[in-house]
């Protein structure tokens, strides 16, 4: 987890006027209508607490409750991106899982259309006489659709390559 911003500062940011008073600081709670200082900080710990409205953590704590957001938000409003910290978004993580699956299946699908044009163009060359011509004719039709399909997958962007995914599942 990226270090998280100092309290102290943050408080200041916010317009708190903060006295230090031995190895603590108080001031008036931004939390409640607090009409004489019972906000406590401790900058060594990097916590504070209220004692006028009970409210108390740290860093993150003070911002959920004074911006009223998420975890997650107030994770956002500090500049904290990642950590161990952070709950992970299962939405977030089961879309990544199923665009690197995705990535994967081109990759692999190109790979496969490759070897199958090389295959293509084989037979193509093969081909000596009238009697081969009718038995594989095919292949000359399926040549421009492997080629097509191998520009989606190197060129296309993903929506194209989706349509083609969804098309090759569809036919097995
Ligand atoms: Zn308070």
């Amino acid at each position: 987890m990226k270090s998280k911003p100092d309290l102290v500062q943050v408080l200041q940011c916010e317009g708190i006027e903060l006295k230090q008073k031995g190895r603590v600081l108080w001031g008036r709670c931004p939390l409640h209508q607090d009409s004489s200082p019972s906000f406590k900080v401790d900058p060594e710990r990097q916590t504070f607490h209220c004692f006028g409205c009970g409210a108390g953590g740290d860093v993150i704590s003070f911002v959920q409750a004074r911006r009223k957001v998420s975890f997650t938000e107030a994770l956002g409003i500090l500049g904290i991106r990642s950590g161990r910290t952070t709950r992970p978004d299962p939405d977030k993580s089961k879309k990544r899982e199923l665009v690197k699956a995705f990535r994967l299946w081109c990759r692999d699908h190109a790979i496969a259309l490759a070897r199958d044009l090389r295959a293509l163009r084989g037979i193509v060359a093969g081909i000596r006489s009238p009697e081969d011509l009718e038995h594989r004719a095919w292949a000359y039709d399926e040549i421009p659709v492997i080629e097509y399909q191998l520009d989606v997958l190197q060129y296309g962007d993903d929506e194209a390559k989706y349509h083609l995914r969804k098309k090759a599942m569809a036919n097995g």
